[in-house]
This record gives structure tokens, sequence and C-alpha cells, in this order.
């Protein structure tokens, strides 16, 4: 990581906008309590300061996907629940035990497992009701219901996972919440074992699909996950990236590698210290935007490994001088807008920006440092 003011390009994580993102999901939330999603470091913005923030903030439950995450996220937050998605697939059971870990039981194998090396301490239970991606399929469900088992392991709660959050029109989202129900049903569940349902994109649905427990990640982070919705959540990420040199460009010559782009009219390129080993992915050559004293100005050219370009011949010369800095995320162009320029999503783009930069967190509290 570099530091600030040497820095070619700054990624700017404002956690106070992450606390009151927990707030707002909370307040819309129907349900008892959320859980939060800081899994893949907390979506590539450092779980290490975004996880302590969501703590002040009220948060107790905390999901990773896997062992190593849940670890490392231990030795942040000393007395937070860490739930582990993947589960005992991710590593045996002793280690969960020591770092005091919730494995996610996606089989009948891990609750054995889980059950010889423990002897019944609590865990999750993940039921797949149509995505067909983790969790235990509806005739494994039978499998397990009745069995001793189910006696045996204390829940600390039971979930499953929607496929089309994000659409509230989908049929699929009735089905597997009524599938859901039923699975609690086959396997008895007791009421006093809190049912998780939605992500950040549920808790846009009705009510009904809330149930008790919601583990939103992308929305505390500031990602729109309601298609066609105007976006409720507070940004979160800014990325801004220095202008390393002007050029003056005639008309008729191209910008960058492959020569894609062929200017039209004498003009003037930009050239920033941030590429795709920053996550500012190649689709963004000639389909990005940048802004700039407040104007879109657009990325001409392919986007490189450490560069892009960007054609800013209609802006006045005191806003592009060398050393100043152009927003790549921020107002004017937001993280979901630059994702659907580079023709993905706000996830995809966040948890890709990589490494390279130099962070700059703001703090969730006053006098905070973060
Ligand atoms: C990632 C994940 C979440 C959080 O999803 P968002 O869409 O980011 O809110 C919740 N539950 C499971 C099982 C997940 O894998």
């Amino acid at each position: 990581m570099a530091t600030t003011d040497r820095a070619t390009a700054v990624l700017t994580i404002d956690l106070a906008a992450v606390a009151e993102n927990f707030r707002i999901l909370r307040q819309r939330f129907a349900g008892n309590s959320l859980g939060v999603a800081v899994k893949a470091d907390a979506y590539g913005l450092g779980a290490a300061q975004v996880a302590p923030a969501l703590w002040r903030a009220g948060a107790r439950l905390f999901f990773v996907a896997s062992l190593d995450e849940g670890i490392a996220l231990r030795s942040t937050l000393a007395d937070a629940r860490i739930a582990v998605l993947h589960g005992l697939t991710t590593g045996p059971a002793d280690v969960f035990v020591e770092h005091r870990l919730l494995p996610v039981h996606n089989s009948i194998a891990e609750i054995d497992a889980w059950l010889a090396a423990t002897s019944g301490l609590p865990a999750g239970l993940h039921i797949d009701t149509g995505i067909a991606r983790l969790g235990m399929p509806p005739r494994e469900v039978e499998m397990l219901a009745g069995t001793s088992r189910m006696a045996t392991l204390p829940l600390d709660f039971v979930m499953t996972h929607l496929a089309c959050g994000d659409d509230p029109a989908h049929t699929l989202n009735t089905k597997q919440c009524d599938r859901f129900r039923d699975a609690c049903a086959v396997l008895a569940i007791p009421a006093s074992v809190p049912r998780s349902l939605v992500a950040s994109a549920g808790i846009f649905l009705d009510p009904s699909f809330h149930f008790d427990l919601g583990r939103p990640g992308a929305a505390l982070y500031g990602i729109a996950t309601q298609t066609g919705l105007p976006n409720l959540m507070r940004p979160v990420v800014g990325l801004r990236g220095k202008i390393l040199q002007l050029r003056d460009v005639d008309s008729d010559s191209t910008v960058g590698y492959g020569a894609t782009h062929r200017m039209t009219r004498p003009g003037r390129v930009a050239t920033i210290g941030a590429g795709y080993a920053d996550g500012l992915l190649r689709t963004l050559g000639n389909r990005g935007y940048a802004v700039a004293g407040g104007r879109l100005v657009p990325v001409v050219g392919r986007v490189s490994m450490d560069l892009l370009t960007i054609d800013v011949t209609d802006l006045p010369d005191a806003l592009v001088r060398p050393g100043q800095f152009v927003d790549l995320i921020g107002p004017g162009n937001e993280l979901d807008s630059l994702a659907a320029q580079a023709g993905t999503t706000g996830y995809e783009l966040l948890t890709l920006l990589g490494s390279r930069y130099a962070r700059h967190y703001l703090p969730d509290m006053p006098g905070q440092a973060a």
C-alpha cells in the first residue's frame, strides 16, 4: 500500500457511511437483528477497519466465507459471533472451536464431523431452497429430519439464500420462501432458532420475506442491490487518480494500445496512474468515465495495467494539471455507474479494487482514529 502523499491513486473508504448504512438497513428490516457479511476482506474494503466500525454501529454477528477469514476476523473482533459460510469444508472442527467460530453446515457429513469433534457446540445450518449453490438440498433435508442429530445439534440459526432477491417480481422469491418454511417444518426447527433468508437485496422486498435475521453485505458498502430503484445507501467508496501527464494530440492521432481510439479533433489527453491491475477493468476502455471539475470525461483508448487515459479537451486548463487528481469513483460517477460502464456489477468492481491504492479511511466516530 502506497502512502497517501506519494500515491498515484487514492481509495477513500467512509466508515461513517458504512455505519450509517447499517442503521438504514436495520430500520428497514422487519426482523429481529442483522448480521453483516464481511467476507472477501469486507468486499475488498478492509475487514480490519470495516468490521470494528460495524461492531461500534451495533452489529454482533459477522459472516465470512472461510475458516482463514474467520481466524483473521477473530483477531480483530474478540467478542463478535463469527459465522463461516463455507463451514467445515474450509478447515477442521478443532480449529473452529479454538477460534470460537461458528461453522455453517451445508451437509449431513459436516454435521456429523462437527458433532463427533465437539459433542454439540452451536452451529448454523444452510438449506438450499433453489439457488443450487451451497446448503442442503431438499433430499438431504429429508434424510436429516427426525434423526438424533437434530436433537443434539444446538442451532445458532438456520438460513437459506435467495437467487433473485434483486428482482421483486421474480417468482422464485416466493417459492424459496415457501420451501424454507417447509424445510424448517420438516426439520422441526424450534421457533426459538432465528431464521435467515435475506441478504441486502431481500431487505428491500416485502417484510414477509424478512424472517428473524438478515445478512446484508453489499448495501453496507453503498452498492445498489435493487435493480431499477433509487439507491438509498450512502456511498462508501471514493477513488481518485492522479494526472501523471498531459498530452496535446492532433486530430487523427490515436490513443493507447491497439490504437483503438482516434481523435476526431485536436485535443488533450490526461494520463491517470491507475489501470486494470488496480481493478479498473479493461472493459472500461473507450466506455468508462472519470469526473474532473464536476464534469464527466470519457476514458479514451484501452485501459492498460497501470494507466488509463481520459479526454480532457473540453476542460479549462486550471482543472487539469499534472499532479492534480480526477475522480474515478465519486459524485457524478458512483461505484455502480462505473461498474455498469465496465459491463459488470458494483459487487465485482468493489472486490476487484486492488491492493495498490493508498487507502484513506474516514472515521466512523468523531475523534476515532480509523
Ligand atoms: C455474500 C452473502 C450474503 C451477503 O450478500 P449481499 O448481496 O452482499 O448483501 C448473504 N448471505 C450469503 C449466503 C452470502 O453468500
